[in-house]
């Protein structure tokens, strides 16, 4: 039997009507989300992702603000910005498109965002609130993750998980999401050994990478959810970190490259911008969005 194809596209879709639902909801309180994304440089591939951003942050009904400074802009001009919107009561969510050029310190920038308006989930406060268990803001693409895992497998208690990288934005926050839910989590990296035999032991595994094809069928125990977060680039296309032809005849479910974790990611990112917006209004969180 072919793996159930857990399609995070139309998930992503629905996920941002619910969303602008909520959005209509706060205006009639004099509401208007707003989320404000800064991108330094000309990166082709940031400039897509920010364009995308604005777009789809306008098509849920909230204000997007834009920023765009040069590549050579000094780390004090970014600073001045990121405090200017930090006062801005219109902006209740900040991101700041990683990477930033080379002579910025990106921990530096980062940590000057409010937390609260951190939809990146990437201040140390969020990431430290995250690993014991309080109220955080969620770095996007783990928490796509999530609501796919849950959404297909209904709880993930005592769940045996396996996380392929340890990033601070993927692998880190994945594996604290999963173990937040009761699931028994192993994270494995470039060190770990015999990768395969660890893999095929788990009921969910993730894969983030960055390393086009690499989990093998062979490598997944039959029936798991796999959860595929890379995007790899390759001369035949878009391609993920497993090896899907292979890994379909194998797993219970998994998510397609493209159209699984990537447009999660910003569904997630406006479920942030929503939950700040509703928190700075000291409403309670949207249900579902948040773990
Ligand atoms: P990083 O490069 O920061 O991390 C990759 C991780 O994979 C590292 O922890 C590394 O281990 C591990 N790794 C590398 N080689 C091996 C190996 N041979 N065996 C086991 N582990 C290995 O990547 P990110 O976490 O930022 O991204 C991962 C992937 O997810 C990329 O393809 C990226 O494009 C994609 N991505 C997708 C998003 C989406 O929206 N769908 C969002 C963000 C990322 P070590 O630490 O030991 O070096």
């Amino acid at each position: 039997m072919m793996a159930q194809i857990i399609d995070g596209k139309s998930f992503a879709a629905r996920l941002r009507l619910r969303i602008a639902a909520d959005v209509v909801t706060l205006a009639s309180r004099g509401i208007t989300p707003g989320l404000a994304v800064v991108l330094v440089g000309e990166d082709p591939a940031s400039q897509v992702y920010v364009r995308s951003k604005g777009r789809m942050t306008r098509e849920v009904g909230m204000t997007s603000f834009e920023h765009r400074l040069p590549a050579e802009t000094d780390q004090e001009t970014l600073l001045a910005l990121i405090a200017q919107l930090n006062a801005d009561a219109a902006v209740n969510g900040i991101l700041v498109q990683l990477p930033l050029p080379p002579h910025m310190d990106e921990a530096a920038v980062i940590n000057a965002i409010a937390p609260d308006k951190d939809v990146d989930g990437f201040h140390i406060l969020n990431v430290g609130r995250l690993a014991t268990g309080q109220k955080a803001m969620v770095p996007c693409t783990p928490l796509g993750c999530l609501m796919l895992l849950r959404d297909h497998l209904g709880t993930l208690s005592g769940r045996n998980a396996v996380v392929i990288g340890r990033s601070n934005i993927v692998g880190k926050p994945m594996a604290q999401l999963l173990l937040r839910d009761s699931a028994t989590v192993t994270v494995a990296h470039s060190r770990t050994a015999d990768l395969p035999a660890l893999c095929r032991q788990a009921d969910i595994l993730v894969a983030a990478v960055g390393r086009p094809n690499f989990v093998q069928g062979a490598w997944i125990k039959p029936g798991a959810t796999v959860i595929d977060v890379g995007i790899n680039r390759t001369e035949e296309g878009l391609v993920g970190d497993v090896h899907q032809a292979s890994a379909m005849p194998v797993a219970g479910a998994l998510t397609p490259v493209p159209g699984g974790v990537g447009p999660m990611t910003i569904a997630c990112l406006l479920a942030n911008t929503l939950t700040a917006t509703r928190r700075a209004a000291g409403l309670p969180d949207p249900e579902g969005l948040t773990p």
